[in-house]
């Protein structure tokens, strides 16, 4: 179809996610056509590096022939089978084994969905069996971060706590609530690690007081906080918070729909510092994009208990109809054999490069911050280093870093006008990543120089 056409069915029918509908209509999409590896190429036939695997999702990078055909063989031989009644299918099962055998600890029983949301509602509602189960059913309030996000569900979007999630959508429930993120560049105390996580620790341990510690059933936390600014906690704070949950008797909830499937570096965040949640949820690198699946990983502990206080013949009734998709386990299955066959260790060395990289544009003046974590990295800007004043809303920075982006080939995140997103391609080489840098320091250095920008500063 021509270009022009596809750009006026989009506009008249197409519902984007998280957008400004009337902004969209204006602008138009950008649409794309095709990929290969870390580069993308849109209908005008420009070429764009995705510095942002699509959304933190494309770890493999596009275009991976060993997904595709096991995907075109899965589709062919069978391209359904419900998991309802007791069937199931053998990519499904097979999938289920092999990443309980690489979970941390005793996480092993696996539900799929089909994304990142759906798995943290699917968790929400665990949560309610098992303190059924366990006979503690007043135990329904949850906690999050201030920045955490947790997808998009009714429920889910309350937990998240960005107020875009929140406006007009009578969230959070009145069973949610938040503490402050572990922040460190805008840590209001000394700023030193120790503090940051004992300022944590406290704040949940205040939280639980105040709603009782006899109504809180678990807390949820980002391994790295990606939708709200890509917030690195410093090194042990991962254990000291799932240390509190264990001390405060409520459940440890790791969201790894992010930083799981190399990420950060190891196979999940929670690997860095050893800690075992009671359950966990991935989705986007588990099938790297290339078809819906996200998954929940619980406890023995949490199933059993679930298992054995439920009559036999009493459904647990949660589920879907692409629950476990065939389709799906198969990319998944052909996706953890790619990490396993040098993309984990590809993604790693690629990291240290970006850090390398990434740590030298901390020197200019429209930098505040740069913080990374493995494939993973943040870069706050800020108006004046000193007073670390965020850039005036009006000057619309996250619009004008997108449009630039795009002009000199470059896919990136620009939140909330004020950080910079990256989280490239696993598969990326060094000249890949030193591209995207490149590009992106060209960037900043413009934007900072723009009059609009430059004359308040
Ligand atoms: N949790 C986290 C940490 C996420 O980053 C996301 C998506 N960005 C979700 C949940 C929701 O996942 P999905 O968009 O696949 O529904």
């Amino acid at each position: 179809m021509h270009a022009e056409t596809l750009l006026r069915i989009d506009r008249d029918h197409l519902i984007h996610p998280v957008s400004a509908w009337r902004d969209h209509e204006e602008a138009g999409a950008r649409i794309l056509r095709s990929g290969k590896g870390a580069w993308l190429t849109d209908i005008h036939g420009k070429e764009l590096l995705d510095g942002f695997s699509g959304l933190w999702c494309v770890n493999a990078g596009y275009g991976c022939q060993s997904v595709v055909e096991a995907a075109t063989e899965q589709m062919a031989r069978l391209p359904y089978a419900t998991g309802y009644f007791g069937y199931a299918s053998e990519a499904a099962i097979e999938l289920a084994g092999r990443l309980a055998a690489k979970a941390p600890g005793n996480l092993n029983r696996i539900f799929f969905c089909q994304g990142g949301s759906d798995a943290v509602d699917s968790v929400l509602r665990f949560i309610r069996f098992f303190q059924h189960a366990r006979g503690t059913p007043q135990k329904r309030h949850v906690i999050g971060l201030a920045k955490g996000y947790h997808g998009s569900t009714y429920a889910g979007s309350g937990l998240t706590a960005l107020a875009a999630f929140h406006r007009d959508a009578d969230v959070p429930l009145s069973w949610q609530h938040h503490i402050p993120s572990p922040y460190p560049y805008r840590h209001e105390g000394d700023g030193q690690d120790s503090t940051i996580i004992a300022d944590s620790v406290a704040a949940l341990q205040q939280k639980v007081a105040e709603v009782g510690a006899a109504n809180v059933a678990a807390f949820f936390c980002e391994p790295v906080q990606g939708s709200g600014g890509v917030i690195v906690p410093p090194r042990g704070w991962l254990a000291a918070m799932r240390r509190a949950c264990t001390e405060l008797g409520i459940l440890f909830v790791a969201d790894e729909v992010i930083t799981g499937f190399g990420r950060t570096g190891p196979l999940f965040a929670c690997e860095t510092e050893q800690v075992v949640p009671d359950m966990m949820t991935v989705a986007k690198g588990l099938t790297s994009g290339y078809a819906p699946m996200g998954a929940v990983f619980m406890s023995d502990e949490v199933y059993e208990t679930v298992r054995d206080n439920t009559p036999p013949g009493v459904p647990i009734g949660h589920g879907m109809t692409y629950s476990a998709h065939p389709v799906s386990a198969a990319i998944g299955l052909a996706v953890l054999d790619l990490y396993e066959g040098g993309l984990l260790a590809n993604g790693v060395a690629a990291g240290r490069h970006l850090a390398s990289r990434l740590t030298t544009l901390s020197e200019h003046p429209f930098v505040g911050d740069v913080r990374i974590s493995g494939m993973l990295a943040g870069i706050e800007l800020v108006t004046d280093k000193t007073s670390r004043r965020k850039p005036d809303p009006s000057l619309g920075l996250s619009k004008k870093l997108a449009a630039l982006g795009y002009r000199d080939g470059l896919l990136f995140r620009a939140f909330a006008d004020d950080v910079i997103g990256l989280a490239p391609p696993l598969c990326c080489s060094i000249e890949e990543i030193d591209l995207m840098c490149d590009r992106l320091t060209r960037i900043i250095h413009e934007i900072a120089n723009l009059r609009d920008v430059s004359s308040r500063r």
